[in-house]
């Protein structure tokens, strides 16, 4: 299958490229980039006019809840969402049930995916057993089976001693340490962030502290051992100074924002709607403002979704009983390009850095950028396209979104994955 890709706006970060030029796909490989290139015979050509071409996206952060609850998401409904979303790969989360912390699971993840899954998906494996944070998961073997990162999400190790021994454990293996920083006692029963409005609606609110404790140690711990410490939304200014200064130290890491935390803020809670409610909590304004000149600099390295399918009766009840997190995978693009390049003039490359080109780096696998020879993982973009979001047509089982019913300027168009187009708008 030969396909040439026409007159769309190239931007590959990895190989200094922004410009208009074509590209050719071969055998599910990149073949060659550049301006005015000979249509091969037997070729389908697309236009992409006004388009952007980009290296594949990389949503380092999703929960697929399959095995264990099929209800809330498979998957393969998981990954239809992701190429419905203009991402390309996935990172999935090792919190189903049981949880991925040994080969087995592993393994049967792979296989679900090679068979119905249009995207890749790269499993995440759990850093203790059960994710219990006692004793080590199976590491190594798991590394062999496949995964790229070990992560407790969701469930954040307690013991500082066990930390440490799983960041030395998963250094051996060159396996980066996914963090969700969040210190339970601090965080108890909280069901948004702590301030003004939590006051106002009479709900248990959620320090940033909790938050930031949590980092500081991780980045000691990081610092102690060597280990590649990559930390999940994050969404705290405090929280960005530490990854500043842990950055300055030379400490090896990295931080993801997710669209929510850059989108909203804790003012969207008023009204209880329950897909407002996650982990961390929608911060302050002041907190969003530091969000986004965080990424605009570089000091963010991600945008990842934490795309969290629940089913409906596990949202709709009281707020402060329902369950934390909120699909993502079919709006992320979108809120990237409307509020983070129109609204706030973050350069096109960047959100190309920000959604492909440094996630691959993250998790270590040769994708994200569109050198000859390249996996033809590619995504396009139009910028100016205007969507409505629709939770009733996603593809994802979710329909915990609180971004139902908004205009979106800018959209994907079009998730190519090994050369074949696997999603179009
Ligand atoms: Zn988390
Ligand atoms: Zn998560």
């Amino acid at each position: 299958m030969v396909l040439l890709i026409q007159n769309g706006l190239l931007i590959d970060p990895a190989n200094n490229v922004e410009d208009r030029m074509d590209l050719l796909v071969e055998g599910g490989k990149v073949a060659k980039t550049g301006k005015r290139l000979r249509t091969p015979r037997a070729a389908r050509v697309i236009d992409a006019t006004g388009w952007v071409v980009a290296p594949g996206f990389i949503d380092l952060h999703v929960h697929f809840r399959e095995p264990g609850r099929e209800d809330a998401e498979t998957i393969e409904s998981g990954a239809q969402a992701a190429a419905a979303g203009g991402f390309t790969s996935v990172v999935c989360m090792p919190d189903t049930q049981p949880v991925n912390d040994n080969e087995a699971i592993t393994r049967f993840i792979l296989e679900r995916a090679a068979q119905v899954s249009p995207v890749n998906v790269f499993p995440a494996g759990a850093l203790t057993s059960r994710s219990e944070g006692e004793t080590l998961s199976e590491m190594g073997m798991m590394r062999e089976a496949g995964i790229v990162a070990v992560t407790d999400d969701g469930r954040p190790v307690p013991n500082a001693q066990v930390m440490r021994r799983a960041m030395e454990y998963a250094r051996r293996f060159d396996l980066v340490v996914m963090d969700h920083c969040e210190d339970p006692q601090l965080s108890a029963d909280g069901a948004m962030h702590e301030g003004y409005y939590s006051t106002l609606l009479g709900l248990r609110g959620i320090s940033p502290v909790a938050e930031e404790v949590h980092i500081v140690r991780d980045l000691l711990l990081a610092e102690l051992t060597g280990a590649r410490l990559h930390l999940a939304h994050l969404s705290t200014r405090g929280a960005l100074e530490m990854l500043r200064q842990g950055k300055k130290r030379g400490v090896a890491v990295t931080a993801e924002v997710t669209p929510h935390h850059f989108t909203l803020t804790d003012a969207a809670v008023v009204g209880y709607n329950t897909n407002t409610k996650m982990k961390p909590p929608l911060r302050s304004q002041e907190d969003v403002r530091a969000l986004i000149a965080a990424m605009k600099d570089g000091t963010v390295d991600a945008i990842a979704t934490d795309h969290a399918p629940h089913n409906i009766i596990d949202k709709n009840v009281e707020y402060d009983r329902a369950a934390f997190g909120i699909v993502g995978l079919e709006t992320c693009v979108s809120l990237a390009l409307d509020r983070l390049y129109h609204r706030e003039r973050v350069p096109l490359r960047r959100l190309v850095e920000l959604l492909s080109t440094r996630p691959a780096r993250i998790i270590g696998v040769d994708r994200g950028h569109l050198s000859p020879g390249a996996m033809a993982d590619i995504t396009l973009l139009d910028p100016e396209r205007s969507v409505r979001v629709d939770v009733e047509r996603f593809k994802s089982r979710g329909r915990n979104s609180p971004f139902h019913g908004w205009e979106l300027r800018g959209a994907p168009v079009m998730t190519m994955v090994k050369g074949r187009v696997v999603w179009q708008a």
